[in-house]
């Protein structure tokens, strides 16, 4: 033979002894009845499957806010879900304007592109900036689209693009459907499908939802799944093809092999999401964002996004001193010393905090501020840490009814 097989380490020699506490922008850390879950292996097809997913989606409409029943799951990461809604619903001969105030939502521009749509971008001024309805309207009025694609909350960079029930009203206005990026959104802040007349709405597991990564969720309105039905040409992708992928989802039919684990710790995920009730759930969310957000500002550091455009599911922090100190130290020390892991940015001098499902803990507050804290007081700064937790526990607690366990 001309290989020789590798001799490996183990597994556990590579992994830390002590899992690392998840605080970036995604994965996030799961609860132990979705943990448990993704460990076992069912038949993809039969009455278990077939039960497990028609409690998924009586969940998942709920979580969508939507009476649709085309949801749909994708064995992929969340923009593999972005990627069957805008094959799907694009191909040469339609059209697109894209929001794009930042990775991900330009991501849909790539997309739609790759498709062969004709695609417009419009782009925010600045990285934190909505872009603003004027221009929007400005768009629709020169052409119509077929499609608008939008992100609830920009990862990337930490806006919140507060005006999406305005937008999907002037694009519905103006006959265009639109597409929704709600993966780090969704169950973490109000999103209702249905009411503000959202045609697709993409998430993805490892986020909001506090799941796995690497199987995803989507809903599609029946406006949606009528133009998808009268499409003429193929699909040219075979596994994200919606109506293929409607015969597991819809009718109990073999499609590709389901990620069986994955679903399975979906399950569970969005169980606790019914449980927990959405009104207490973006209440915990809220709550936890904004006590770090106090926290962060009374230990001397400022936000990077202005309140009105700021997202509460993943948080922006700006260098206490840009281009001075850097902030990859900063996290390392996180790592090595305090065992929390936050995410930096895409090119800003940034870190981001992750306030997703699970991340929305006390315990997991208090580590990652006091971490964060210490960390930056290692690196020469000197930040007020007991201002900074006592103005975080203070705000977890507002009284004996309100607070984040
Ligand atoms: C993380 C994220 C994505 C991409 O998700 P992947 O699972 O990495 O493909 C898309 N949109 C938003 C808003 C995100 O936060």
């Amino acid at each position: 033979m001309k290989f020789n097989p590798p001799q490996e380490v183990h597994l556990d020699a590579i992994l830390p002894d002590e899992p690392l506490l998840l605080m970036g922008a995604g994965p996030v850390p799961i609860p132990h009845a979705v943990a448990r879950a993704n460990t076992v292996v069912i038949n993809h097809v039969g009455e278990t499957m077939n039960r497990v997913i028609a409690g998924l989606k009586r969940m998942s409409k709920y979580v969508f806010q939507t009476e649709s029943d085309k949801i749909i799951g994708v064995a992929g990461s969340a923009s593999a879900a972005m990627e069957m809604a805008v094959t799907n619903l694009l191909w040469p001969g339609r059209s697109a304007l894209v929001l794009a105030n930042g990775t991900f939502s330009a991501r849909f521009g790539e997309m739609a592109q790759a498709v062969g749509a004709d695609t417009r971008i419009l782009r925010n001024k600045e990285v934190t900036s909505l872009i603003p309805m004027e221009e929007i309207e400005a768009a629709f009025a020169q052409k119509h689209y077929d499609v608008l694609t939008i992100a609830q909350g920009e990862t990337s960079c930490g806006v919140h693009n507060h005006h999406l029930r305005e937008v999907a009203k002037l694009a519905k206005k103006h006959g265009a459907l639109v597409i929704v990026d709600a993966v780090c959104t969704l169950s973490a802040m109000p999103l209702s499908m249905d009411e503000w007349g959202l045609d697709v709405v993409v998430t993805g597991g490892q986020k909001g939802l506090s799941s796995i990564p690497g199987v995803s969720l989507l809903a599609f309105s029946e406006a949606a799944w009528t133009q998808i039905e009268s499409r003429q040409t193929p699909c040219p992708h075979w596994v994200l093809d919606a109506l293929k992928a409607q015969r597991f989802w819809g009718e109990k039919q073999y499609h590709y092999t389901a990620p069986v684990s994955g679903i399975l710790a979906l399950y569970e995920a969005l169980r606790l999401i019914c449980q927990e009730t959405l009104e207490a759930r973006f209440q915990r969310h809220t709550l936890s964002s904004k006590a770090l957000q106090a926290g962060i500002e009374a230990m001397g550091l400022s936000l990077f996004v202005p309140e009105k455009n700021r997202l509460n599911s993943v948080v922006a922090i700006n260098s206490p001193r840009p281009g001075k100190i850097d902030l990859a130290d900063v996290r390392d020390k996180m790592v090595k010393r305090f065992k929390v892991e936050i995410a930096g940015a895409f090119g800003l001098d940034i870190l981001r905090i992750g306030q997703m499902g699970e991340q929305c803990r006390a315990s997991n507050l208090f580590k990652t501020l006091y971490a964060l804290g210490m960390s930056f007081n290692m690196c020469g700064l000197d930040l007020d840490l007991g201002a900074g937790m006592a103005s975080l526990e203070n705000n977890l607690a507002i009284d004996l009814e309100n607070y984040v366990d």
